[in-house]
């Protein structure tokens, strides 16, 4: 009897499953070890930041990557800020950065007195167009700030180039772009300064964190001092200085040892984490790319002098009624997709002070990108139902 029950209760529970199932955009998860090394954090009578487990993270990532100097932050747009410092940004001074980004790529030099230029995207993928570049630098420009959107890389031997030429620092926001490369060099290494993200819908995951990178030896210094609130405490630890003392402006920008720990365990998985995020990217694309032959929607380009993280998966619909129509009807089905980022430069705050300026490819991402979910715990069956509904769509 029990044998005989066992394939109907088994459909059963399937087809149940997949009616009532939901799919979030984003999920955290975890990878091995994160309550294991929360726990020792906490037992080892230290939580306070720069710690065991921030040195471990740091020294991998200067280790894998060969980032010259690594400071855990609590969050990416805290290592922008602290760029932002090191750069000595100054009221009047201009930052070009693109429109198409998360807020904190501006704000951080905005909170400097910056004035930001804002740069359009590449028609090819939502990167800043390098060959508009040179076009937005005038004497007051001090600083690059670009973004690997998606975790696909910028034309950094370009950008570098025109930044040399006109003496100003690269900024690299690569908050999702880890682990991944530009002609073989891994992204955060080629700008002056970089900036991680370990938020919750990044690929290495800490709930809130981030990473500032040091590759210019000037800024080194200077960064551990900003990091420890203006102190020398990070010498005076090492035997440098005999007291610490404030020595420059600052803020508390070290994390935990708590949110420390449950970063390293993730950063043990990282090849693993990697694996599978990218075998959930190419499956999208592989079964989407009769869509993009037969002109139904578009994919994403990766240059070949860059490499794909599989930080996002997008899809680019004809407009924003159709965009709007998809994730309408992904939500129906209980699938939650996202469009973002609307173009900076039409915030409401940034337009009360620069007026109006048009940069027409970031506002076509706006309106016609879509990021579908894309997360490692996501399974096989809730791939292949987002990926069914999404056929249906645009069967229909
Ligand atoms: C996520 C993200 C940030 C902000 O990261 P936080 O760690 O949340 O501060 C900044 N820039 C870009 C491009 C991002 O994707």
């Amino acid at each position: 009897m029990i044998e005989n029950e066992k394939p109907f209760t088994h459909s059963l529970i399937h087809s149940f499953n997949i009616h009532f199932l939901v799919i979030p955009f984003n999920k955290p998860y975890l990878s091995g070890n994160e309550l294991q090394y929360i726990g020792e954090a906490v037992q080892s009578g230290k939580i306070s930041g720069n710690g065991v487990f921030t040195k471990k993270c740091q020294h991998f990532f200067e280790e894998k990557y060969g980032f010259r100097r690594c400071l855990l932050t609590t969050s990416c747009t805290d290592a922008l800020e602290m760029a932002a410092i090191l750069c000595d940004i100054q009221a009047g001074d201009e930052v070009i950065v693109p429109s198409y980004t998360f807020v904190s790529t501006a704000n951080a030099f905005v909170l400097r007195g910056a004035k930001i230029v804002f740069a359009d995207s590449s028609t090819e993928n939502p990167n800043l167009d390098a060959d508009k570049l040179s076009a937005l630098i005038t004497p007051k420009t001090k600083a690059i700030v670009v973004v690997h959107y998606a975790g696909i890389a910028c034309d950094m031997d370009k950008i570098m180039a025109i930044a040399e030429a006109n003496n100003l620092f690269v900024i690299e926001d690569a908050a999702q772009a880890v682990d991944s490369f530009y002609n073989g060099r891994p992204l955060g290494s080629i700008g002056h300064l970089s900036a991680f993200s370990f938020h919750e819908t990044k690929n290495i995951i800490s709930g809130e964190g981030g990473m500032l990178v040091i590759n210019d030896e000037r800024f080194e210094k200077r960064a551990e001092i900003i990091w420890e609130k203006g102190t020398n405490r990070s010498a005076f630890w090492r035997g440098e200085v005999d007291k610490y003392n404030w020595v420059d402006i600052g803020s508390s920008f070290l994390p935990s040892e708590v949110v420390a720990a449950y970063l390293f365990a993730q950063l043990e998985n990282l090849e693993k984490i990697q694996a599978r995020r990218k075998q959930i990217w190419a499956k999208y694309y592989n079964d989407f790319s009769f869509l993009e032959q037969s002109g139904k929607l578009k994919l994403p380009i990766v240059p070949s002098y860059a490499t794909n993280n599989a930080h996002m998966f997008y899809l680019l619909t004809d407009s924003i009624e159709q965009r709007d129509a998809l994730i309408g009807f992904l939500k129906k089905n209980k699938i939650y997709a996202v469009f973002h980022y609307i173009s900076l430069h039409s915030s409401p705050f940034y337009k009360e002070k620069a007026g109006d300026v048009s940069l027409p490819i970031s506002d076509y991402y706006s309106d016609c990108l879509v990021r579908l979910p894309l997360f490692y715990e996501l399974t096989e069956v809730e791939q292949q139902l987002i990926i069914d509904k999404i056929i249906e769509f645009y069967n229909s």
